[in-house]
């Protein structure tokens, strides 16, 4: 079957081009698996039994690893002791964008017969392919292209299952999200920095405890870890926002150079170079009136009443500590320059209250 797809790209030179991608979809893309009486392959590279010689799967298994787990465990996957492992043509294409070394890395193991590692082209087999879905990234739409590629094997071996002991395949992601989509797939998941302990016990480099061994309870615990990641990030930002504070608290109202960042539909964002600090200047306060705005999602730009602000427009603001609500202080900007009457400030005298910390200094 003939897939095409066609879509407009704009050139260089302003110019306009259509492009139209031929993507064909097969139905002899053969799973490469020893235990298969399916598939019409010829030879195969995975074995039927596919036990590695330590306590990690009590089953027999084939490992699928991700992207990321390739990018990052490619020393692992070398180890002798690893073996049988499906390769997607999803994840071969991401890691040579990635990374020349890793995938030379790659690509040598492949070609060694005793590591028994299968390329499975899964964008072009019928069933695996998929096409990206409106909004969805090219990242989400790879991780999604992967997580049906796992499940299609999943399926696929259970064919056989009375007669190779429950052979299985074990999807390897560092990815939650990834981990969280493939479980409601009913896929076995490991996440986080567990792949990489449980790699290191695979091959012999590290023990580990029983309860590492628990599927629930190792579940549990990449629970906790990704919950204390989060409330750490929390914290972090939190004591970015804090410390800003308390910086600008003692300065009282600053006149500064930025730049515009980015255009909204009642405000800009402007990056201060000398404090490293973004703000938001909104122009439709309670206090005032509203002036007349026009947002263009094209530019995309704002104008407003007759000046237009585009994406990395010079500007001068006021940047202030608002105290107003103890619980809740916020540095402020408002505009100075441009003057739209109505809208921007005047600049603030640049009293001795501002100077005073640069002769402390
Ligand atoms: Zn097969």
């Amino acid at each position: 079957m003939l897939k095409s797809k066609t879509f407009v790209k704009k050139t260089r030179s302003g110019g306009v081009m259509k492009i139209v991608r031929e993507h064909y979809l097969r139905d002899d893309i053969w799973c490469g698996s020893e235990a298969c009486t399916e598939c019409k392959q010829e030879s195969t590279v995975l074995q039927k039994d596919a036990c590695i010689e330590s306590n990690l799967c009590s089953y027999p298994h084939y490992l699928i690893p991700d992207t990321n787990v390739v990018l990052h465990q490619i020393d692992v996957l070398e180890d002798p002791m690893i073996r049988n492992v499906i390769i997607l043509q999803t994840v071969l294409q991401e890691v040579r964008h990635r990374s020349a070394p890793v995938y030379k890395r790659l690509k040598d193991i492949i070609h060694e017969k005793e590591k028994h590692f299968y390329t499975f082209t899964n964008e072009h087999r019928r069933e695996t392919f998929i096409e990206r879905e409106p909004g969805e990234s090219a990242n989400d739409r790879n991780d999604r292209a992967i997580r049906v590629a796992a499940k299609w094997y999943s399926q696929h071996l259970k064919m056989f299952e009375s007669d190779t002991d429950g052979l299985k395949v074990v999807l390897l992601t560092n990815d939650q999200g990834n981990k969280q989509k493939a479980e409601e797939s009913d896929l076995l998941v490991y996440a986080d920095i567990i792949v990489h302990r449980l790699l290191a016990v695979a091959i012999g480099a590290d023990s580990t405890y029983p309860d590492l061994m628990d599927k629930h309870k190792q579940s549990a615990l990449c629970n906790n870890l990704n919950y204390r990641h989060k409330m750490a990030q929390y914290a972090q930002r939190a004591s970015v926002a804090f410390h800003t504070q308390l910086f600008f608290k003692s300065r009282g109202i600053l006149n500064e150079e930025g730049f515009v960042l980015f255009v909204r539909k009642n405000a800009i964002i402007v990056l201060i170079p000398k404090f490293g600090l973004e703000g938001t200047v909104f122009f439709d306060g309670k206090d005032k009136t509203a002036p007349n705005l026009v947002y263009d999602e094209e530019g995309p730009t704002l104008t407003i009443e007759q000046h237009t602000f585009h994406i990395f427009d010079k500007v001068k603001v006021t940047i202030s500590l608002d105290d107003s609500n103890i619980q809740h202080q916020k540095i402020r900007m408002a505009l100075i320059d441009p003057v739209i009457s109505g809208v921007s400030v005047p600049a603030p005298d640049v009293g001795p209250q501002a100077k005073k910390p640069k002769l402390d200094q």
